[in-house]
This record gives C-alpha cells, structure tokens and sequence, in this order.
C-alpha cells in the first residue's frame, strides 16, 4: 500500500453541519478537514489555500451559491484541473450526475453512503491526483531545463536582429505572447490544423526566429526612415529565403520540430492568404499556419509600435486596420482568433512579460503529455480496483463465510454486507477495541489476544489461526479465525491491519471438548481428575517456582455411612455437592481435583496469610447435606516448607491429613516435620500407627 503524506487538506463544502460532521468524523484520522457551508465560502477557501487542497467534497443544493457554481467557477480558474472534486448529495438523477461529470467532477457519491466508499473513493482520488502531479512536476521540470537553454539562445539571437533592425526589444517577445494566445485560440476553434500543446509551444518559441533572415540585410536599409525604393525593398524581402537558408544549412538538428517551425516561419511570414506575398506566392493554407499566424502577430505588433518609418498606432485602431485588409488578406479563421482575443491583448502584452508565462505553457505540456501517459492509466487502475472490489464482494456473498477487513488507521473494522446480518452487526466498526458489538459478539479479551496475535507476526509468516467462541445472533458457536496480517511493502514494515474469515467448529470442537473433558475431568463431580491436576500443578510450579503454593487434600469424614444408611446414589450426591461448595468457596485460578472416592485436592496460590484461607474454605465444606452431617479431615502443605516437589508436596499433604483422621476428625492441620517422624513406626501390617 502507498502510504500518503499525512494530513493533507480536504475541503468539505456542505451546507447541513451534520452531513459536513459526518464526513469530518470518517476522514479526520488521516486528513485535515476544512469545513464550509456554502459556495461563496468553498470559492474564498480555494483562493485562500489553492493546490494546497487535495480534494474537494461539494454538495449540491447549497444557499448562496450551489455545487455546480462552485464547478463553473473552478473551471473559469483553472482550479479543477489542480484540486479534485467529489460530488456527495442525495440527488441522484442521471441528469445531476452527468452534469457533474461534465464540468469536470471526478466522483460522484449518493447519499446515504457508505463509509467505505466513500474512505476508498477519497484515497483514490487523492492518489491518483498526488502521482498526477508529481510526474507532471517531474514533466515540467524537464521540458523547463531543456528550453531554458534554447529560449536563452533564441533570446540572444533575436536581441542581435532586433538591435540590428533598432526595434524595440519587445517585439520578439510580443509576437511569442501574440502566436501563443492565437493558436490556443486556434485550437479551441477547429481542429482542422492538429497542433498538440507542444506544437503551439514549439511556435511559439520558434516565432522568435522570424526576422532571423534580416541579419544579412544592410543596416542602411533596415533602419532606413522613409520610404524604401523598389530596389531596397527587392532586398529587404531577401530576409525571408535567407532566414530559412540559414536554419536549412544547419548541419545538425534538420530533425528538431523548432528547426522545422522556425523555417516553416521564416520563409514564410511575409506570404499573403490571397496569394499575393513573397517569397513564393503560397495561397490559403499552403501558407503552413505557423507562419500564417506568426505574420498576423507580426504585422500587429509592428503596426502598435513606434518604428523609424511610423508611430505608433493605438491598439482599437490596429486591429480595425488587419480586419479591414489595410495590411493584407488574411485565413478568416485567424482573423475571428484575433477578434476573439482581442480585447486580453492590451493587457497581456504590456512591457512587463505575464508572470509565470514559461510555466503555463510547460503545464500546458505537461498536462496534456499525462492525459495520454498517465491519466488513462489511472482511469484503468481505477477501474481495475473496481472490478475486484466487484469480485471480492460477489465470492464474499457467495461463500457465505463471515469475512472482515481491519485497519489500524484509521481504525476500522469492515464486515462483508453478508457477515454483518449473520452477526446481528454493523458493516462497519469504528474503534473496535471499545465498540459493543465487538463485546458482544467476540469479547474484548478474545480481540485482545486476536490483536496481539497478528501484531506478533511477520510479513514473510502473516498468517495466524485462533479458537474461540463467537455470538451468531445471540448463539455462541466456537469459531475458527484465520487471518492474514498486512504489512507495509516499505522499510520498515508496519502492521497496518488484516483481513480474514470466520469458520463455524462449533460441532467438531464441541466433540473435541467432551473427550478432552472425558480425559481430564472426573465425571461424577465435574473436577479435575488427579492425573490432569497433577499435570497442571507440575506446570504451574516449573513456570513460576518463586511463588508460593499450598496443597490441601482432604477426606469426608464417616461416608461410608452415608453410603450404608441412604444408598449409593445418595452417596453420590454428596460427592457431588461437596465437590459443588467446593468450586464455589475457590477462585477461578486455584485447581480442584477429585483424587479417589471420598478424597479431594485443592492446590492454590497465596500471597501473604496461608490460614485465614484455609479456614474459610474448610469451614464452608463443613454443613449438612439433607440428613447427613458433612464433616472433612484436611490436610495442608505450602511449597515454601516443603519444595516444589510434586510427590513430596502430596505426600506431606497426605500426611498431615492423616494426622488428623488419626486423632478426632473434622479439622484441618498444616504438615510439620513431626508427623515424618510418626509415620515412620506406622506398623506395615494393619497400617495403624503405633504411639511412640
Ligand atoms: P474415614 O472417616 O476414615 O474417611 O471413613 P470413611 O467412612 O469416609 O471411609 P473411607 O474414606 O476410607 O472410605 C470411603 C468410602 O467411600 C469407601 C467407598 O465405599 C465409598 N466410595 C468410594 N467411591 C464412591 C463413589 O463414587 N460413590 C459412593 N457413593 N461411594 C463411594
Ligand atoms: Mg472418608
């Protein structure tokens, strides 16, 4: 994934503040929002902060001034070539959206929307638009460099003439502005002459040349005050042949487009649309139009400046005098170009070059170079990301497996429109670590561990599988998730979120769970079995050996006679009751187990006093059970007197609660070393100890 630069602005233009805060809401994570309520303030935003916007969201029906005004105005400045426009309104007839598209929006979002689309279709957009303008930059800086060096040329040439010809250093400069304004005319007009915008700049620089011939004509002729006769005339119009011979006999660069305007221009500047001009007589457009227009930029330029021969003549008069044929017939199609710019000429003609005339046309260049290299490319990429977003959604439905999406930033979880209704959730989940459903349907431990999970991974191993049980509708079924993690291709890698699926175990994991349950539970009551209890105990004490640990075993006291006077069954449920208060005077994390018959084990961690918990739990065993009075003999061992030691710790447990079935019953007893001493003289035989 490309990682943007942060916080880029987005303007949003919507005159409802709920609709502007909604957007705000979805987009503020990664943009900086920019917030008007109508038109007139989106236009006074534009010209505040310009190309420093990277995108526009515009509404339609707004007071003041409405979205398609903000469209035309965006256009009559340009700007909708520089900062994006995405149309978001409720309206959503073909008529509105076409004319959006029309003046040059580049989506068009119905409400209500969709939060996804609308955070993917703003991403592309700036995407697209961000790349556009750095290759244009990269374009443009290159076209820059490149004609910086022959502009500097031509401008020294052209300096040499005009100083020959005692013109005024403008008119070469004048005749560029005037052929550039022309042909952009032009070719808004007809599209008859094919001039791509690096034609037109190409003229324009190659108009610089058009007097070129004029270096091989006597200064006493050219700066010649009055009249010229016939014979100096004969020569003065040599300057058109001799400019092109010039640039003909180049030896290099026959091939360059400038070489082959510039001849085009020199030879033929002076020709007439009637025919009637030199050096060849060219009729109409057999006169190339670079060189019908360079004349007409010419003749303007020479007819409103100051010469040896003539004064000026001012601008309004000028142009009457080309469109009366005071100074030759012209194409008709030029002459409308000159009428129709006729009235930006003053001003763009002042002594003061427009500022930033070089880098209009290199935009104009470079923009129109992209729109062939890059700009379908990025239409392609679009539609490419579309398509597979089609596809993704239709196997999505199809699989009818729940599928989700999660991003970190900004955080958001997405679920397929099908996995949503399965889950009884939204589509989207903003913060999911503090979102309900997420609670609810997953539980914020099992997010937890989920997150952790896939933040451990690696881009070369993404993939992590994880059990647990999910709410379907308000069903808890175990669930397997699979997810693959997303990195940044960069260095250095970053987690960025996951995408993955949900599968339904619920009824092989519930087999799994009855025999695991079988294997380490005691069926009667529900505990531990020993074995199992054993295993767990050993863990815990190897994992964590500097804690402190208690063994407690005890025996009901007398239950054979519950067995003899009530039955079997009734026995049973003693067992299971005692087992039941047990479970319920214990934390969750302590281990109870069932050893054999009457006999159970509780294994517990303590952190300061061993035997007020010791109590608790043995007086709450003590009690009644219908008519049976339940009675326990224990016995306690702790870890820090004894070790660690599985078997020593059970034994010592054991024999402390053989101590106390050995005296009167129904107490608890820590073990001390003494109770060793004493059953060593227990007699093999009857298994009673004997009194030392
Ligand atoms: P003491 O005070 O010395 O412990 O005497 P006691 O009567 O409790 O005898 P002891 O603990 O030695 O014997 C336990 C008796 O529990 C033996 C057996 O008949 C009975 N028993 C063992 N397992 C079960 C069982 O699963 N259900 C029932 N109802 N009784 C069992
Ligand atoms: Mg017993």
């Amino acid at each position: 994934m490309i990682t943007i630069k942060r916080k880029q602005k987005i303007l949003i233009a919507d005159d409802s503040e709920m609709n502007r805060s909604i957007l705000a809401d979805m987009l503020e994570d990664e943009w900086e929002i920019m917030e008007v309520e109508n038109g007139v303030q989106a236009i006074a935003a534009m010209e505040k902060y310009g190309v420093e916007l990277s995108l526009l969201l515009l509404d339609i029906v707004m007071p003041e001034l409405d979205g398609f005004g903000v469209l035309m105005a965006m256009n009559e400045h340009k700007w909708i070539e520089d900062i994006p426009v995405i149309m978001i309104s409720a309206e959503s007839s073909p008529t509105y959206i076409e004319r959006a598209y029309e003046m040059g929006a580049v989506d068009f979002i119905v409400r209500p929307f969709n939060e996804v689309v609308v955070r993917r279709r703003v991403l592309n957009t700036i995407l697209m638009y961000a790349k556009q303008k750095r290759l244009m930059g990269m374009v443009a800086e290159q076209i820059y460099e490149k004609q910086q060096s022959s502009n500097m040329m031509i401008d020294i040439l052209s300096h040499i003439v005009e100083f020959r010809n005692g013109e005024s250093g403008w008119h070469v400069r004048h005749v560029h502005t005037l052929t550039e304004l022309l042909l952009e005319h032009l070719v808004q007009k007809t599209d008859q002459y094919q001039l791509s915008q690096d034609d037109i700049a190409t003229i324009s620089m190659a108009s610089a040349l058009h007097d070129i011939g004029k270096i091989a004509i006597d200064e006493k002729i050219l700066n010649k005050p009055g009249r010229f006769t016939d014979e100096e005339f004969a020569i003065m119009k040599t300057h058109s042949a001799i400019g092109a011979e010039l640039l003909q006999d180049l030896p290099l660069y026959q091939d360059e487009p400038l070489v082959k305007f510039a001849y085009e221009i020199c030879r033929w500047h002076h020709e007439r649309y009637d025919g009637r001009g030199y050096p060849d007589g060219l009729k109409g457009d057999e006169i190339p139009i670079s060189a019908q227009i360079v004349a007409i930029a010419d003749v303007y330029d020479a007819l409103t400046s100051e010469r040896c021969y003539k004064k000026a003549f001012p601008h309004e008069e000028a142009i009457r005098m080309i469109l009366d044929g005071k100074c030759g017939v012209f194409n008709p199609m030029v002459l409308e170009c000159l009428t129709d710019i006729a009235d930006q000429l003053p001003k763009e003609l002042q002594e003061e070059p427009a500022m930033g005339d070089d880098q209009r046309n290199l935009k104009n260049v470079a923009q129109e170079m992209l729109h062939h290299a890059d700009l379908t490319a990025s239409d392609r990429t679009l539609q490419l990301l579309e398509k597979e977003r089609e596809k993704y959604s239709f196997f999505a439905t199809m699989s009818k497996e729940i599928q989700f999406e999660y991003n970190v930033s900004p955080n958001i979880l997405t679920l397929t429109p099908w996995s949503a209704k399965k889950l009884s959730a939204n589509e989207i989940i903003a913060e999911p670590r503090k979102s309900d459903s997420v609670r609810d349907i997953l539980g914020l431990n099992n997010w937890q561990e989920l997150s952790e999970r896939l933040r451990a991974t690696s881009r070369e191993n993404p993939v992590i599988t994880y059990d647990c049980k999910i709410l379907y509708q308000g069903e808890p079924r175990w669930s397997r998730i699979v997810a693959h993690a997303m990195w940044t291709t960069e260095e250095p890698h970053m987690y960025q979120g996951a995408i993955g699926k949900v599968i339904d175990i619920h009824d092989t994991r519930l087999r799994l769970d009855v025999l695991e349950q079988l294997a380490t539970h005691d069926r009667m009551t529900g505990l531990l079995n020993h074995a199992s209890a054993k295993e767990q105990i050993i863990g815990r004490m190897t994992q964590k050996p500097e804690r402190t640990y208690a063994m407690v075993i005890f025996d009901l006291d007398h239950f054979k006679m519950a067995n003899d006077t009530y039955g079997h069954i009734f026995g049973d449920q003693v067992l299971q009751h005692t087992a039941e208060t047990l479970r319920q005077s214990i934390r969750d994390t302590d281990l109870a187990a069932r050893v054999g018959g009457d006999e159970f084990l509780l294994f517990l961690e303590y952190q300061q006093e061993l035997e007020p918990i010791i109590e608790r739990i043995f007086h709450s065993l003590t009690g009644r059970y219908e008519d049976f009075d339940i009675s326990v003999s224990m016995g306690v061992a702790k870890t820090e007197e004894v070790g660690t030691d599985y078997e020593t710790l059970f034994h010592c447990a054991d024999q402390a609660l053989y101590t106390v079935k050995r005296s009167d019953r129904g107490h608890y007893r820590f073990y001390e070393d003494s109770m060793n001493k004493m059953l060593s003289v227990i007699s093999p035989i009857d298994g009673s100890p004997e009194e030392v």
